[in-house]
Protein backbone atom coordinates (compact mmCIF):
# COMPACT_ATOMS: atom_id res chain seq x y z
CA UNK A 1 0.00 0.00 0.00
CA UNK A 2 2.89 2.64 0.85
CA UNK A 3 4.92 2.07 -2.16
CA UNK A 4 1.62 2.34 -4.36
CA UNK A 5 0.79 5.58 -2.88
CA UNK A 6 4.26 7.04 -3.07
CA UNK A 7 4.46 5.95 -6.75
CA UNK A 8 1.32 7.72 -7.43
CA UNK A 9 3.21 11.12 -5.51
CA UNK A 10 5.02 12.23 -8.81
CA UNK A 11 8.91 12.95 -8.06
CA UNK A 12 8.63 16.90 -8.43
CA UNK A 13 5.94 17.04 -5.78
CA UNK A 14 8.53 15.29 -3.94
CA UNK A 15 11.28 17.13 -4.39
CA UNK A 16 9.04 20.17 -3.95
CA UNK A 17 7.94 19.02 -0.15
CA UNK A 18 11.64 18.30 0.39
CA UNK A 19 12.18 21.70 -0.79
CA UNK A 20 10.07 23.33 1.67
CA UNK A 21 11.04 21.42 4.75
CA UNK A 22 14.33 22.71 4.47
CA UNK A 23 13.33 26.03 4.12
CA UNK A 24 10.77 26.00 7.14
CA UNK A 25 14.47 24.52 8.96
CA UNK A 26 16.44 27.25 7.32
CA UNK A 27 13.91 29.41 8.99
CA UNK A 28 14.22 27.88 12.77
CA UNK A 29 15.10 31.54 14.29
CA UNK A 30 11.52 32.87 13.34
CA UNK A 31 9.84 31.96 16.36
CA UNK A 32 6.28 29.99 15.32
CA UNK A 33 4.23 32.75 16.68
CA UNK A 34 5.37 35.05 13.38
CA UNK A 35 5.12 32.87 10.78
CA UNK A 36 2.96 34.01 8.26
CA UNK A 37 -0.80 32.75 8.02
CA UNK A 38 -2.41 31.85 4.42
CA UNK A 39 0.23 30.17 2.61
CA UNK A 40 1.95 32.86 0.81
CA UNK A 41 5.45 31.87 1.62
CA UNK A 42 4.86 28.81 0.01
CA UNK A 43 4.21 26.83 3.27
CA UNK A 44 1.60 24.33 2.87
CA UNK A 45 -2.30 25.77 4.30
CA UNK A 46 -3.30 24.74 7.42
CA UNK A 47 -6.47 23.18 7.07
CA UNK A 48 -9.27 21.81 9.54
CA UNK A 49 -11.78 20.21 9.07
CA UNK A 50 -14.71 18.04 11.15
CA UNK A 51 -16.76 14.99 9.81
CA UNK A 52 -14.14 12.64 7.82
CA UNK A 53 -16.48 12.84 4.60
CA UNK A 54 -14.96 16.80 4.82
CA UNK A 55 -12.34 16.05 5.79
CA UNK A 56 -11.48 13.47 2.55
CA UNK A 57 -13.17 15.69 -0.29
CA UNK A 58 -10.98 18.55 1.30
CA UNK A 59 -8.11 16.48 1.07
CA UNK A 60 -9.13 15.28 -2.81
CA UNK A 61 -9.12 19.12 -3.60
CA UNK A 62 -5.52 20.41 -2.00
CA UNK A 63 -3.36 17.65 -2.41
CA UNK A 64 -0.17 18.19 -1.56
CA UNK A 65 -0.80 22.40 -0.83
CA UNK A 66 -2.41 21.57 2.74
CA UNK A 67 -1.75 20.15 6.28
CA UNK A 68 -5.37 18.77 7.20
CA UNK A 69 -6.85 18.02 10.55
CA UNK A 70 -10.23 16.47 11.09
CA UNK A 71 -11.48 17.12 14.50
CA UNK A 72 -14.19 14.51 14.91
CA UNK A 73 -13.65 11.34 15.76
CA UNK A 74 -14.95 8.64 13.12
CA UNK A 75 -17.48 6.76 14.82
CA UNK A 76 -18.65 9.18 16.97
CA UNK A 77 -21.88 11.18 17.25
CA UNK A 78 -21.08 14.07 15.53
CA UNK A 79 -24.10 15.42 15.83
CA UNK A 80 -23.53 15.96 19.53
CA UNK A 81 -19.82 16.25 19.01
CA UNK A 82 -18.22 18.48 21.95
CA UNK A 83 -14.72 19.82 20.83
CA UNK A 84 -11.79 18.63 23.15
CA UNK A 85 -10.02 21.79 24.83
CA UNK A 86 -7.04 20.23 22.70
CA UNK A 87 -9.37 22.02 19.50
CA UNK A 88 -8.81 25.02 20.54
CA UNK A 89 -4.90 25.26 19.87
CA UNK A 90 -5.53 23.33 16.48
CA UNK A 91 -8.35 25.80 15.26
CA UNK A 92 -5.64 28.80 16.38
CA UNK A 93 -3.24 27.96 14.04
CA UNK A 94 -5.73 26.95 10.89
CA UNK A 95 -5.42 29.12 7.92
CA UNK A 96 -8.68 27.68 6.62
CA UNK A 97 -11.52 25.76 8.44
CA UNK A 98 -14.12 24.19 6.86
CA UNK A 99 -17.42 23.01 8.39
CA UNK A 100 -20.66 21.34 7.33
CA UNK A 101 -22.66 23.81 9.06
CA UNK A 102 -26.46 23.41 8.78
CA UNK A 103 -26.23 23.34 12.66
CA UNK A 104 -24.48 20.27 12.28
CA UNK A 105 -21.97 21.57 14.54
CA UNK A 106 -21.92 24.58 16.60
CA UNK A 107 -20.24 24.03 19.61
CA UNK A 108 -17.13 23.66 17.37
CA UNK A 109 -18.26 26.26 14.87
CA UNK A 110 -18.08 28.70 18.31
CA UNK A 111 -14.94 27.27 19.39
CA UNK A 112 -12.97 27.71 16.01
CA UNK A 113 -14.69 31.64 16.42
CA UNK A 114 -13.28 32.34 19.55
CA UNK A 115 -9.42 30.57 18.75
CA UNK A 116 -9.30 31.34 15.16
CA UNK A 117 -6.52 33.96 13.86
CA UNK A 118 -7.13 37.48 12.39
CA UNK A 119 -7.24 36.61 8.68
CA UNK A 120 -8.23 32.99 8.96
CA UNK A 121 -11.48 31.69 7.23
CA UNK A 122 -14.28 29.83 8.63
CA UNK A 123 -16.13 28.21 5.71
CA UNK A 124 -19.82 26.80 6.30
CA UNK A 125 -20.18 24.31 3.46
CA UNK A 126 -23.04 22.96 3.53
CA UNK A 127 -24.81 26.48 4.91
CA UNK A 128 -23.09 27.87 1.41
CA UNK A 129 -24.18 25.13 -1.00
CA UNK A 130 -27.84 25.03 -0.07
CA UNK A 131 -30.70 27.73 -0.54
CA UNK A 132 -32.84 27.99 2.57
CA UNK A 133 -35.65 26.70 0.40
CA UNK A 134 -34.21 23.50 -0.31
CA UNK A 135 -33.71 22.81 3.64
CA UNK A 136 -35.00 19.46 4.38
CA UNK A 137 -36.80 18.69 7.50
CA UNK A 138 -38.23 15.78 8.78
CA UNK A 139 -37.90 12.76 11.04
CA UNK A 140 -34.77 13.24 13.28
CA UNK A 141 -34.59 17.31 11.73
CA UNK A 142 -37.72 18.76 12.77
CA UNK A 143 -38.94 22.10 11.78
CA UNK A 144 -39.66 22.92 15.27
CA UNK A 145 -36.00 22.24 16.00
CA UNK A 146 -34.69 24.71 13.78
CA UNK A 147 -31.83 22.58 12.65
CA UNK A 148 -32.14 21.29 9.20
CA UNK A 149 -31.00 17.53 8.11
CA UNK A 150 -27.77 18.22 7.21
CA UNK A 151 -26.55 15.57 5.22
CA UNK A 152 -25.68 16.72 2.05
CA UNK A 153 -22.73 14.89 1.55
CA UNK A 154 -24.61 11.06 1.23
CA UNK A 155 -26.00 12.78 -2.39
CA UNK A 156 -22.80 13.20 -4.95
CA UNK A 157 -24.25 16.09 -6.42
CA UNK A 158 -23.97 17.87 -3.66
CA UNK A 159 -20.75 16.41 -3.11
CA UNK A 160 -19.44 18.32 -5.96
CA UNK A 161 -20.83 21.54 -5.34
CA UNK A 162 -18.86 20.88 -1.50
CA UNK A 163 -15.25 20.33 -4.02
CA UNK A 164 -16.34 23.53 -5.48
CA UNK A 165 -16.74 25.72 -2.34
CA UNK A 166 -13.36 23.70 -1.13
CA UNK A 167 -11.64 24.65 -4.78
CA UNK A 168 -12.61 28.32 -4.53
CA UNK A 169 -11.76 28.45 -0.87
CA UNK A 170 -8.44 26.94 -0.95
CA UNK A 171 -7.12 29.12 -4.38
CA UNK A 172 -8.21 32.35 -2.55
CA UNK A 173 -6.36 31.65 0.67
CA UNK A 174 -3.03 30.50 -1.51
CA UNK A 175 -3.61 31.95 -5.49
CA UNK A 176 -0.75 30.12 -6.51
CA UNK A 177 -2.39 26.72 -5.42
CA UNK A 178 -4.84 27.85 -8.33
CA UNK A 179 -4.04 25.49 -10.87
CA UNK A 180 -3.13 22.67 -9.01
CA UNK A 181 -6.45 22.98 -7.14
CA UNK A 182 -9.04 23.23 -10.38
CA UNK A 183 -6.98 19.93 -11.37
CA UNK A 184 -7.95 18.30 -8.31
CA UNK A 185 -11.37 19.69 -8.64
CA UNK A 186 -11.40 18.61 -12.02
CA UNK A 187 -10.42 15.00 -11.06
CA UNK A 188 -12.75 15.10 -8.24
CA UNK A 189 -16.02 16.03 -10.16
CA UNK A 190 -14.92 13.22 -13.10
CA UNK A 191 -15.05 10.12 -10.52
CA UNK A 192 -17.64 11.60 -8.61
CA UNK A 193 -19.93 11.73 -11.22
CA UNK A 194 -18.91 8.03 -12.52
CA UNK A 195 -19.46 7.14 -9.04
CA UNK A 196 -23.41 8.60 -9.77
CA UNK A 197 -23.76 7.02 -13.26
CA UNK A 198 -23.07 3.69 -11.21
CA UNK A 199 -25.27 4.18 -8.71
CA UNK A 200 -28.01 5.19 -11.19
CA UNK A 201 -27.59 2.23 -13.19
CA UNK A 202 -27.36 -0.35 -10.59
CA UNK A 203 -30.64 1.15 -8.53
CA UNK A 204 -32.47 -0.21 -11.37
CA UNK A 205 -31.68 -3.65 -10.51
CA UNK A 206 -33.51 -3.09 -7.28
CA UNK A 207 -37.05 -5.30 -7.69
CA UNK A 208 -39.75 -3.40 -8.43
CA UNK A 209 -38.23 -0.29 -8.19
CA UNK A 210 -38.70 -0.43 -4.46
CA UNK A 211 -36.32 2.00 -3.54
CA UNK A 212 -37.48 2.56 0.06
CA UNK A 213 -35.55 3.84 2.63
CA UNK A 214 -36.37 3.02 6.43
CA UNK A 215 -32.95 3.92 8.18
CA UNK A 216 -32.14 4.10 12.03
CA UNK A 217 -30.06 7.60 11.35
CA UNK A 218 -31.54 9.95 9.13
CA UNK A 219 -29.13 10.87 6.36
CA UNK A 220 -30.47 10.15 3.29
CA UNK A 221 -33.18 13.00 2.66
CA UNK A 222 -31.03 14.71 -0.16
CA UNK A 223 -30.04 11.83 -1.67
CA UNK A 224 -33.26 10.09 -1.75
CA UNK A 225 -34.70 13.68 -3.33
CA UNK A 226 -31.94 13.62 -6.21
CA UNK A 227 -32.20 9.56 -7.19
CA UNK A 228 -35.74 9.21 -6.60
CA UNK A 229 -36.16 7.23 -3.24
CA UNK A 230 -38.97 7.21 -0.83
CA UNK A 231 -37.66 7.61 2.82
CA UNK A 232 -40.29 5.87 4.84
CA UNK A 233 -38.87 6.97 8.22
CA UNK A 234 -35.76 7.62 10.03
CA UNK A 235 -36.06 5.32 13.36
CA UNK A 236 -33.38 8.00 15.91
CA UNK A 237 -35.46 11.19 17.59
CA UNK A 238 -34.23 14.02 17.55
CA UNK A 239 -32.04 13.68 20.56
CA UNK A 240 -29.72 11.28 19.44
CA UNK A 241 -30.75 8.73 22.47
CA UNK A 242 -32.59 5.38 21.02
CA UNK A 243 -36.37 5.35 20.41
CA UNK A 244 -38.74 5.16 23.47
CA UNK A 245 -40.66 1.92 23.91
CA UNK A 246 -43.87 3.73 22.62
CA UNK A 247 -41.66 4.90 19.52
CA UNK A 248 -40.98 1.23 19.15
CA UNK A 249 -44.31 0.21 19.35
CA UNK A 250 -45.52 2.90 17.03
CA UNK A 251 -42.27 1.99 14.54
CA UNK A 252 -43.85 -1.78 14.68
CA UNK A 253 -47.22 -0.66 13.66
CA UNK A 254 -45.37 1.45 10.75
CA UNK A 255 -43.40 -1.45 9.35
CA UNK A 256 -46.18 -3.93 9.46
CA UNK A 257 -48.75 -1.33 7.46
CA UNK A 258 -46.63 -0.43 4.92
CA UNK A 259 -44.89 -4.34 4.50
CA UNK A 260 -41.17 -3.05 4.88
CA UNK A 261 -39.05 -5.34 3.67
CA UNK A 262 -35.39 -4.34 5.29
CA UNK A 263 -34.27 -1.82 7.74
CA UNK A 264 -30.90 0.04 7.91
CA UNK A 265 -29.42 0.51 10.90
CA UNK A 266 -25.93 2.11 11.62
CA UNK A 267 -22.60 1.07 12.76
CA UNK A 268 -22.26 4.52 14.10
CA UNK A 269 -25.28 4.18 16.33
CA UNK A 270 -26.01 0.31 17.11
CA UNK A 271 -28.80 -0.24 18.62
CA UNK A 272 -30.84 -3.05 19.89
CA UNK A 273 -34.09 -1.97 18.35
CA UNK A 274 -33.53 -2.84 15.13
CA UNK A 275 -33.75 -6.34 16.43
CA UNK A 276 -36.60 -5.70 18.68
CA UNK A 277 -38.54 -4.35 15.15
CA UNK A 278 -37.29 -6.97 12.89
CA UNK A 279 -38.57 -9.98 15.08
CA UNK A 280 -41.86 -8.66 15.68
CA UNK A 281 -42.33 -7.76 11.56
CA UNK A 282 -40.61 -9.94 10.05
CA UNK A 283 -38.31 -7.18 8.59
CA UNK A 284 -34.82 -7.97 7.57
CA UNK A 285 -32.05 -5.92 9.19
CA UNK A 286 -28.76 -4.69 7.69
CA UNK A 287 -26.88 -2.74 10.54
CA UNK A 288 -23.91 -1.25 8.36
CA UNK A 289 -24.55 1.83 7.07
CA UNK A 290 -21.65 3.75 8.04
CA UNK A 291 -23.08 8.01 7.41
CA UNK A 292 -19.84 9.70 7.95
CA UNK A 293 -17.44 6.68 9.01
CA UNK A 294 -15.12 5.90 6.39
CA UNK A 295 -14.61 2.47 4.87
CA UNK A 296 -10.89 0.87 6.06
CA UNK A 297 -7.88 2.56 7.81
CA UNK A 298 -6.51 6.13 6.84
CA UNK A 299 -4.60 5.60 3.94
CA UNK A 300 -6.53 2.35 2.76
CA UNK A 301 -7.99 3.49 -0.67
CA UNK A 302 -11.52 2.52 0.46
CA UNK A 303 -10.90 4.94 3.17
CA UNK A 304 -12.32 8.07 1.30
CA UNK A 305 -15.91 10.21 0.66
CA UNK A 306 -16.47 7.43 -2.57
CA UNK A 307 -15.76 4.63 -0.45
CA UNK A 308 -17.72 5.39 1.95
CA UNK A 309 -20.62 6.07 -0.40
CA UNK A 310 -19.80 2.94 -2.58
CA UNK A 311 -19.81 1.40 0.58
CA UNK A 312 -23.36 2.92 1.80
CA UNK A 313 -25.11 2.36 -2.04
CA UNK A 314 -24.23 -1.09 -2.76
CA UNK A 315 -25.27 -1.94 1.14
CA UNK A 316 -28.76 -0.20 0.29
CA UNK A 317 -29.20 -1.66 -3.32
CA UNK A 318 -28.44 -5.70 -2.49
CA UNK A 319 -30.46 -5.27 0.73
CA UNK A 320 -33.23 -4.17 -1.53
CA UNK A 321 -32.39 -7.06 -4.06
CA UNK A 322 -30.28 -5.57 -6.02
CA UNK A 323 -26.90 -6.26 -7.32
CA UNK A 324 -24.01 -3.36 -7.64
CA UNK A 325 -21.85 -4.04 -10.45
CA UNK A 326 -20.70 -1.03 -11.82
CA UNK A 327 -20.84 0.61 -8.08
CA UNK A 328 -18.04 -2.74 -7.53
CA UNK A 329 -16.36 -2.62 -10.60
CA UNK A 330 -15.53 1.40 -9.84
CA UNK A 331 -11.67 1.96 -9.49
CA UNK A 332 -11.77 4.56 -6.68
CA UNK A 333 -7.78 5.21 -6.13
CA UNK A 334 -7.85 8.94 -5.21
CA UNK A 335 -5.36 10.90 -7.58
CA UNK A 336 -3.57 12.47 -5.06
CA UNK A 337 -2.58 11.02 -2.17
CA UNK A 338 -4.68 11.75 1.26
CA UNK A 339 -2.38 12.78 3.90
CA UNK A 340 -4.97 14.06 6.07
CA UNK A 341 -5.10 13.52 10.09
CA UNK A 342 -7.99 11.59 10.66
CA UNK A 343 -8.98 11.10 14.75
CA UNK A 344 -10.22 7.14 15.14
ZN1 LIG B 1 -25.37 12.11 10.79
Amino acid sequence: MTSSRLARTSAVSLIASAALVLSACSDSSTPDSEASTGGTEGDPLKIVTTVAPITSITASIAGDRGTITGLVPEGTNSHTFDPPPSAAAVLSEADVVFINGLKLEEPTKDLAEANMADGATLIEIGTNVLPESDYIYDFSFPEEEGKPNPHLWTDPTYAIKYGEVIRATLTEADPEGQETYQENYDTFEAQTTELARALESDQESIPDGNKELLTYHDAYAYFAKTYGWTVIGAIQPKNFEDPTPREVAALIDQVKAENVPVIFGSEVFPSDVLEEVGNATGARYEDTLRDDDLPGEPGDPQHSWAGLMRYDYVTMIEGLGGTAPELEALDLTSAVPDGAEYPQ
